[in-house]
């Protein structure tokens, strides 16, 4: 990659370039963010808000942020990507450094980050929030180029695979059939590829109402299931054909050419729209520092979010492993709270705070037709592990409730204003 560090960047940055030999900082606490999403967004938001005296770095390639969560509505037609892209001006006004540049080496002994343009910057603590690698090849025939004809629209970058998914749906004649492969577990956004197919149906209904939808899961059950499909079946009747991995629902093989999903026990799906959500794990930054497990995620402390593998490198979001706790973007927000916190204690020579973390994951099943999954989390005194806290969360009530429903869809809207404003606000 070529060095993209504008000269205002690189002066910006100045008090993070290492010395061939790094120096420990005598001044500030340098906190070096790698990763400008849900975790680490969130992380060098709340850092320059709670901590005025710690210099806070963010590193991270691209010049705006495109969102997962809403990226569904772009599909069904109920967003533009211009509402779902979000820039960094804010976290800049705050006084976060950003770097523009992408993190292609960690040394952990000597805390310091080598980037692809060339520099090295120097921590005092580091918080890493990749995100998700996709497994190319995992499923066979399913690599990067596959993924320009058959889009995952799952890791959203600049926003091309999601709208390359958009367009081809519009283009799809009506009657046609979309299929969708879905994972099995753990992956990224576990009610995620439900509220796709909901979304996908939307649009459908409205302008393709012959069509249909086949979705493969590699699961046998998931998030909000009950809720998800009484909605399919009052707002899109038998459009939608869910099949689960004990009836033959795991796609092991895709024909890009033929257009072919084909699953475990060879049964071969033809489909004119597909949208493949590969097996993932966590980015290859964490992989190349040899922070991953055999899982292929990062095992951390669940009081600190510090690595098992690296002390002084706090891992948050998608790339870590956090016990029951889904793999979504107000887990990251709320648990990159807790890792700014525990970084500057332990950096202090303090006791990291007690921790206790939530989730809400809403899904938009129709128009003014939301469901919400609500999680509450603590974890265990020496950091192994996480448990929900007993009857503390729960799922929507089921049933013919349309108020409920409207008003749960309004929540949605509310709580991604509010999340991606403490982000990037
Ligand atoms: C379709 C969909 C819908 C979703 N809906 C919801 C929802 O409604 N609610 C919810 O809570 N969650 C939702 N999620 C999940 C949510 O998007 C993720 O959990 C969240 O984005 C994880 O945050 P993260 O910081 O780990 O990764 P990301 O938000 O993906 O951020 C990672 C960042 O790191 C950067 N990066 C990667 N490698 C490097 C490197 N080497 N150097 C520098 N930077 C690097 C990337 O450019 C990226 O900006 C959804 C996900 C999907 C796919």
């Amino acid at each position: 990659m070529t060095m993209i560090l504008s000269r205002r960047a690189i002066l910006a940055a100045g008090a993070l370039l290492a010395a061939p030999t790094p120096l420990r900082a005598q001044g500030a606490m340098r906190l070096l963010v790698i990763g400008g999403g849900f975790g680490g967004a969130s992380a060098a938001s709340f850092a320059r808000r709670s901590y005025p005296d710690v210099q806070v770095t963010l590193v991270e390639p691209q010049r705006a942020f495109v969102t997962c969560p809403y990226g569904n509505l772009l599909l069904g037609g109920e967003r533009q990507i211009s509402q779902i892209t979000h820039s960094y001006d804010g976290l800049r006004a705050r006084g976060v450094t950003l770097v523009h540049d992408r993190a292609a080496g960690i040394d952990a002994a000597a805390k310091t980050v080598r980037l692809a343009g060339g520099q090295t910057l120097a921590y005092d603590r580091l918080i890493l929030s990749p995100g998700i690698a996709l497994r190319w090849g995992a499923i066979e025939g399913y690599d990067q180029a596959a993924a320009d004809v058959m889009p995952h629209a799952w890791i959203p970058a600049d926003g091309a695979q999601t709208l390359l998914l958009r367009r081809q749906l519009e283009a799809m004649p009506d009657g046609g059939v979309v299929g969708l492969a879905i994972p099995g577990n753990p992956f990224r956004c576990p009610p995620g590829p439900y509220e796709r197919i909901s979304m996908i149906a939307h649009y459908l209904k409205r302008h393709k109402p012959r069509s249909k939808i086949i979705a493969l899961d590699a699961k046998e059950g998931f998030s909000k299931q009950g809720l998800f499909q009484d909605g399919w079946r009052a707002l899109y009747g038998d459009m939608i054909e869910w099949v689960p991995g004990n009836r033959d629902g795991k796609v092991v093989k895709i024909d890009v050419a033929e257009r072919v999903l084909e699953t475990e026990f060879g049964t071969r799906h033809k489909v004119d729209v597909a949208n493949v959500i590969p097996p993932q794990s966590a980015a290859a930054l964490a992989a190349e520092t040899g922070l991953v497990n055999d899982s292929g995620w990062v095992p951390v402390n669940t009081r600190t979010f510090e690595a098992r593998a690296a002390q002084g490198i706090h891992v948050i979001g998608d790339a870590n492993i956090p016990g029951p706790m889904p793999k979504s973007g107000y887990v990251a927000n709320t648990t990159a709270k807790q890792a700014v916190a525990s970084a500057v204690a332990l950096h202090r020579g303090q006791t990291p705070p007690e921790a206790v973390y939530f989730n809400t994951c809403y899904s938009h099943v129709g128009e003014n037709y939301g469901i919400s999954v609500v999680g509450i989390f603590r974890p265990n005194a020496d950091g192994t592990a996480i448990t929900e806290v007993p009857n503390s969360g729960g799922v929507s009530p089921r049933g013919d409730l349309p108020e409920q429903r409207r008003a749960e869809a309004i929540y949605a809207d509310a709580w991604y204003d509010s999340i991606t404003r403490s982000m990037f606000g």
